[in-house]
Order: C-alpha cells, then sequence, then structure tokens
C-alpha cells in the first residue's frame, strides 16, 4: 500500500512546478516541427532564396553603374532590355517566395500553436484537484492563450529570421571584403559593438518580460475571478471594490509594460545612434579613400547600400530576440504544466473496481490539504451495502473532505478506504470514478441543451433513457413545459434555470449514469421550501438501494438515514440513528434543538 505521508508529498511536489533545462526545453520545442516539415523546409528554402536575390541586388547596381564608367553610354543602353527581363524574373521569384514565407510559414506556426494548445488543454484535464487549488483559472488561461501565441511565432519566425539573417550578413562581408578591405574592417567592429550591445540588452529584457507575464496573468485572473462570482458582487453592491481590484492589477501591468517599452526605447535608440555611427564613419572615409583614387564611387554607393541591407535583418533578429525571450518565459511555463504528473493516477497494474455490494469503509483516515494543517485525524466510518449514512456538524469539521476522498479527488496520507474490500488507490481511476454519483451543493451546468447536460457522463444516452431519467428526477413535466423542451438551452452555467431546476438536473444526470455509490451533499439551504421537497423527494429515491454518503444541512431531512454521524474537527464525535441520537443528549440532540427550539420530531 502507498498510504504514507512522504507519498503524497513527492506527488505533490512533481505536480508543482518542475525545473525544466534550457537543453531539455529546446528539445521539446522541436519536438513541434514533427509533421510539419515540408513546411519547414520550404519556408527555410523561400527565406534562402529571397535572401540571396536581395544580396545579388546592389552587385547588379554596382556593375552596371561601373560598367557606366568603363564600357559606356551606348553599351548600358544596349543591355537594358536583358537586364529588364533578369531583373522582372528574379523579382517575380521573390514576390513567390515572400507569400510563401508569409502564408505557409504562418499556417506552419499555427498549426503548431494549435497542437500545443491541445496538449495544454489535455494536460489540464489529466491534473488534479491540487493542481487547481494552486492554479488560478485565469493563469491557466493566459498560458493558453497568449504565451502559445508567442512561441507559436518563433516557431515560425525564429528559423526563418536567423537563416536571412545569417545569408545576408555573412554575404554582404564576403562580397564587401572584395570591394574594399578597410571601410570592410570598420564595418566588423561597427556589428561586434553591435552583438555585445545586443547581448546586454537581451539580458536586462528577459527579466522584464518575465515580470511582464506574471502581471498580465494578474490582469486574467482577475477579471476570471470577479466574472465568476457577478451574482455575488451585485449582491453585495461590490462593483466599485472590484474596480478598485482590478485597477490595482491592471495598473501593476501598465507599470510593467512602461518599463519594458523603456527598456526596448533605449535598446533601439541604441541601435540607432550605432547604426549613424556607422553610416558617417562609412561616408567620411570612403570620401577619402575616393579622393585618394584608392576606391571607385560606385563602391561606396554600394558600401551604403549593403549597409541598408544589413539593417532589416539586424532589425529583425534583434526584434525576434524580443520574441523568442517571451516565447522561452511562455514555454517553460507550458511545459511545466506538460510534464507535471498528476497526484492522483492509476498505480502501476491497477484494476477497474468491481462493485458487487457497495460496502464502504474508511479506517484510521488521516488527511490535509498540501502542507496545511491536519484536517482528518483517523477517521473511521463504515457504511453498509445499500444504506444511507449521514454525516452532520459543524462547517469546516470535514465532512465535505471525508467525501472528496472516496473518488480520489485527493488520497488520503494515511489510512484507507475501501469499496467492496479494495483499496480506492488500487484500482482504476475512471472505473472508482464511474462507480460514484455525486449531487454537489453548487451545480454546474454546461452550456449547452437540458438534453446534453443531463447526457453529460453518457453522451451515447438515447432520448429515452434522458427523459427516463429525468422524470425520475422530477423534472421532466418542468423540461416538457419550456418551449424547446429537453433542447432549451441552459445559459451559460445554467444562468436561465432556479437552483432547483438545476439540482434535479444534476440528479437526473446521476440517474443516467446509475451508480452503485453517492455523495450528496444537499442543496437544501438555498431552495425554497417548495423546491426542497422536491428536490428531497427525488434525492430519496435516489439513493434507493444505492450505497449512500450525504452532508446533510437540515436535520428534517435526514431523520431517515441508517445512520447518522457527527463529525466535528475531522473525527467521529457520535454515530446512531435519529431516535438513539436524541436519546444520547449528545451533540447531534443540541443541534437538533438549535434548528427545532425543541427534541420533538418536525417534518
Ligand atoms: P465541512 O464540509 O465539514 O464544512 P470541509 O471538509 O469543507 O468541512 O473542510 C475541512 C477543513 O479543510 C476546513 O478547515 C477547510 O478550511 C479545509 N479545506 C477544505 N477544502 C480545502 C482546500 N481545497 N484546500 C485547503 N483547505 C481546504
Amino acid at each position: 500500500m502507498q498510504n504514507t505521508r512522504t507519498t503524497a508529498t513527492d506527488a505533490r511536489n512533481q505536480e508543482g512546478a518542475p525545473r525544466l533545462t534550457t537543453a531539455g526545453l529546446m528539445r521539446r520545442f522541436l519536438g513541434y516541427y514533427q509533421g510539419q516539415m515540408h513546411l519547414f523546409v520550404g519556408d527555410i528554402a523561400c527565406a534562402v532564396v529571397v535572401a540571396g536575390i536581395d544580396l545579388a541586388f546592389p552587385q547588379i547596381l554596382r556593375t552596371l553603374t561601373g560598367g557606366l564608367f568603363t564600357q559606356g553610354a551606348d553599351a548600358i543602353l544596349g543591355a537594358l532590355g536583358y537586364l529588364a527581363a533578369g531583373l522582372l524574373a528574379m523579382y517575380a521569384v521573390r514576390f513567390a517566395c515572400r507569400y510563401f514565407v508569409a502564408y505557409w510559414g504562418h499556417v506552419m506556426g499555427a498549426r503548431m500553436e494549435s497542437r500545443m494548445r491541445e496538449d495544454l488543454f489535455a494536460a489540464y484535464q489529466r491534473m488534479s484537484f491540487s493542481f487547481f487549488d494552486r492554479n488560478k483559472s485565469g493563469d491557466l488561461m493566459s498560458r493558453l492563450v497568449s504565451d502559445l501565441f508567442d512561441i507559436s511565432e518563433t516557431a515560425h519566425h525564429g528559423p526563418e529570421f536567423l537563416l536571412i539573417g545569417a545569408v545576408e550578413i555573412v554575404g554582404s562581408f564576403v562580397i564587401l571584403g572584395f570591394v574594399n578591405v578597410p571601410l570592410t574592417l570598420v564595418l566588423a567592429a561597427v556589428l561586434v559593438v553591435l552583438t555585445a550591445y545586443n547581448l546586454r540588452a537581451n539580458l536586462r529584457m528577459k527579466a522584464i518580460f518575465h515580470e511582464n507575464r506574471v502581471r498580465i496573468s494578474g490582469v486574467n485572473s482577475r477579471v476570471e475571478d470577479s466574472l465568476a462570482g457577478i451574482r455575488v458582487v451585485k449582491g453585495f453592491a461590490a462593483e466599485d471594490v472590484e474596480k478598485d481590484k482590478f485597477r490595482a492589477s491592471n495598473d501593476a501591468y501598465l507599470d510593467s509594460k512602461v518599463r519594458m517599452y523603456r527598456a526596448m526605447g533605449t535598446y533601439q535608440a541604441g541601435i540607432a545612434a550605432l547604426m549613424g555611427a556607422l553610416y558617417t564613419v562609412i561616408v567620411c572615409l570612403g570620401g577619402w579613400l575616393i579622393a585618394k583614387g584608392q576606391m571607385q564611387p560606385q563602391d561606396l554607393a554600394t558600401f551604403a547600400l549593403y549597409i541598408t541591407l544589413f539593417t532589416t535583418p539586424i532589425d529583425n533578429i534583434l526584434n525576434f530576440t524580443e520574441t523568442f525571450q517571451k516565447a522561452i518565459a511562455g514555454f517553460r511555463r507550458f511545459e511545466e504544466v506538460l510534464v507535471a504528473e498528476p497526484d492522483i493516477r492509476d498505480a502501476p497494474g491497477a484494476r477497474p473496481l468491481a462493485v458487487t455490494r457497495g460496502a464502504i469503509s474508511y479506517r484510521g483516515v488521516r488527511f490535509s490539504y498540501d502542507e496545511g494543517p491536519e484536517v482528518l485525524h483517523g477517521l473511521d466510518l463504515a457504511v453498509e451495502p445499500g444504506c444511507t449514512v449521514a454525516l452532520v456538524g459543524p462547517s469546516g469539521g470535514g465532512k465535505s473532505t471525508i467525501c472528496a476522498l472516496l473518488p480520489r479527488f485527493y488520497d488520503v496520507e494515511a489510512g484507507s478506504i475501501t469499496i467492496d474490500g479494495q483499496d480506492v488507490r488500487d484500482v482504476t481511476v475512471r472505473s472508482l470514478r464511474q462507480a460514484i454519483g455525486i449531487v454537489q451543493q453548487d451545480v454546474y451546468l454546461f452550456d449547452g441543451t437540458i438534453a446534453e447536460n443531463i447526457a453529460y457522463g453518457r453522451p451515447d444516452a438515447t432520448a429515452r433513457e434522458i427523459r427516463e431519467a429525468a422524470r425520475k428526477a422530477n423534472i421532466e413535466e418542468f423540461v416538457d413545459s419550456l418551449p424547446d423542451g429537453f433542447e432549451t438551452m441552459v445559459g451559460e452555467r445554467g444562468a436561465r434555470l432556479s437552483g432547483g431546476q438545476k439540482q434535479r438536473i444534476a440528479i437526473a444526470r446521476v440517474f443516467l449514469k446509475d451508480p452503485q455509490v453517492l455523495i450528496l451533499d444537499e442543496a437544501t439551504s438555498a431552495l425554497d421550501n417548495e423546491s426542497e421537497r422536491a428536490v428531497q423527494h427525488s434525492l430519496a429515491q435516489l439513493s434507493r438501494g444505492r450505497t449512500t454518503i450525504v452532508i446533510a444541512h437540515r436535520l428534517s431531512t435526514i431523520k431517515g438515514a441508517d445512520e447518522i454521524v457527527t463529525i466535528d474537527h475531522g473525527r467521529v464525535a457520535e454515530k446512531g440513528t435519529h431516535d438513539e441520537l436524541l436519546a444520547r443528549g449528545g451533540t447531534y440532540a443540541r443541534y437538533y434543538r438549535m434548528q427545532f427550539g425543541d427534541g420533538r420530531t418536525q417534518d
């Protein structure tokens, strides 16, 4: 049995934030090019052709102007027709290649982004509850959307810019080396300074980009939190409080952006100053060399053209390094989630759960959330097959936690939980959760029709089965009274339905699933009397013949339970039937009196 505290803690650490080496990260990044090789090769080939043509143009111009001086105007006029045809053909090829790079190159990036998004979404689905306890959903959203966009831009522009840059810069140098050595050396010196400057600026910007990313996640989280709780916000007329909280995170984001743009501004201005110095030196030195007869005038023009050619790839590479920094930061966050192992997963050799009678047993269960205080301190609890056990007790006592451990939303730290003698950690998670039906207090309906929501766990269910489940949950009549019946859209999170109707749809869902074991978190406190009666009736129907653990909020509803267990501070305080507990005059009797004023039974 893997029921030691160490195992649980190790698993949690794994699901936290494992650090990845840059080399490992790059390997995984390159893996996403798989399946896109034809586009990648096409993209690169076209990029090289574009670079080659750009590189050839100043040479053509130089030859032309050089020819003017040496062979005279007539010879040039005769060749102009050929020159025009050649240039047109060259630029037609350039046009086609540019189109390929701009269109198919981006498509390649977008496809990689789409695959990454799918992988990340699958990873989110795989994660256990503790992961979602630790990570805010706004943050998880921004990883899925903005991070991946930067990554796809890098996947596409990275190789292309680097290659065009390399071909144009190296090519220019080689050609210029043949044209004039001293001027080329000046160029080389400036390039060294540029590279050093670039490296230094990159280091600075890396930290700023990281901060920027954290801040935008903060903004997303605030929006998400506020919209998810919009009913509470409105209920407390707390719009201004929300606006203030939002402003704080929005301002922090703006601050980090201002700092980012300041760094980028300084950086780009520095580059512009360096290029200005370069032009000044080239023109002055070139003029001097021409005056001295050591250089042809057309060579100086060639230099000027090549420097212009230089600046575009340098700019691109510099801009790209910015995107690259962002992408690396984003990809690291992406991979952190992808390589994380969920806390809760099948043990090696796990077999499907075989429910025969449905006996549940908790023995010596100890549990705490993450590194928090212990919530359950060696809890023992048994539910006989087909019986209903009601958990009562003060809020925070551990009732929901007891229920969450049965379907392994979390794992116990010590002790064990078994269903028909099988430890829940020794069976497959899927079979375990299929055998357990849960009706929660806070019902979540997905955006879609009522039928789709009822059939959520069983998309293959027939219309008849769905109707049957609705009938058992006492919601059929209501659904039929709607203009679109079972095809009625429930609205986002079921906003168009009342609390009681949502509850009964959730109950129909469980009827359709037909599990042998039930966990009911009574939602009755939020319902009016009539809805409560309808829901209670449906729940009673549902739990008939199934082993049931119910968290009871209203004591009037659980008098019929086979056993009532009072949970206090993570321990069983007392247990027995309603009458036994009343007669004992302990905690339960006190609760009962608190709800009903005296010890007499009410209905
Ligand atoms: P009850 O259902 O009896 O009200 P719970 O099981 O919800 O009690 O809570 C027991 C204790 O566990 C409380 O102190 C609560 O704050 C804590 N707790 C519950 N859920 C979480 C969670 N996801 N992360 C950390 N602590 C939690």
